[in-house]
């Protein structure tokens, strides 16, 4: 199914993931529109294709079905962070594409990316900055920082939205802490059985978790253990 939806340009990739029903948004449509996928996959890919990619590292590049799945769950909470003050963390930010996303979903938020591995924080900011997106305002824009996402960024927290893209084996409880209230996060927990779950906090911080569709990602894991530098 996956690689019907691939096209021979970012908007042919686009408008096959409306006809195919994993963009059924507006908003998440003209977002992934804006960033082309081009500038974050590797010379020598297919970037309009819908599949993971390899971006070096031991990482992929999540394929844009998920990029799309992400965007469309996390959309409620997108428009509420969407406010001088609102903060986003994508954990695991890898090639920089979804960070990117979420920045043109909420333009007026802080959106940090997060990675533990330098040569990836360095090339997404290569291809960020291909792609049009201004770093490091004082206020709102993509941060990219380099360090253990299991963590969070507790100088940046709280956020109304975290996405992790890479698997857990368990949901790390600094990032159920850093969540706003209300605040949902997106998470793929598991070893080899991998399922999205939906955590979501509420103004009084009560936390329900919901499991949503069974995938596939690299681990969240240790930096040593993902790459040797
Ligand atoms: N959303 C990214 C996914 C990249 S793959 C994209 O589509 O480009 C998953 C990423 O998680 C990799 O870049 C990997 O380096 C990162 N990662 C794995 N464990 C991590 C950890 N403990 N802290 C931060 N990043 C981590």
């Amino acid at each position: 199914m996956a690689w019907t939806c691939g096209g021979s340009s970012n908007d042919e990739l686009i408008d096959n993931l409306i006809r195919g029903g994993l963009i059924s948004s507006s908003k998440v449509a003209a977002a992934m529109r804006k960033v082309d996928r081009g500038h974050y996959v590797p010379r020598g890919r297919d970037p309009y294709e819908d599949s993971p990619q390899p971006i070096g590292f031991g990482a992929t590049i999540s394929a844009p079905h998920m990029h799309a799945h992400a965007a469309e769950n996390l959309l409620p909470s997108l428009v509420k962070a969407d406010i001088p003050g609102g903060a986003i963390l994508d954990v695991g930010s890898g090639s920089g594409y979804l960070t990117a996303v979420f920045h043109h979903l909420a333009p007026r938020a802080k959106v940090v990316g997060i990675d533990h591995i330098k040569g990836l924080v360095d090339q997404s900011i290569v291809n960020l900055k291909k792609d049009g997106v201004e770093l490091g305002a004082v206020e709102g824009g993509v941060h990219i920082i380099c360090g253990d996402g299991r963590l969070g960024s507790p100088e940046n927290a709280p956020f109304q939205i975290i996405h992790v893209g890479a698997a857990a084996p368990e949901i790390p409880p600094a990032l159920i802490e850093q969540l706003a209230k209300p605040g949902r996060m997106f998470i793929p927990v598991g070893d080899w059985s991998q399922d999205i779950w939906q955590i979501d906090k509420d103004e009084h911080g009560h936390v329900t978790k919901q499991k949503l569709f069974g995938v596939m990602y690299v681990p969240l894991t240790d930096a040593k253990k993902q790459w040797r530098e």
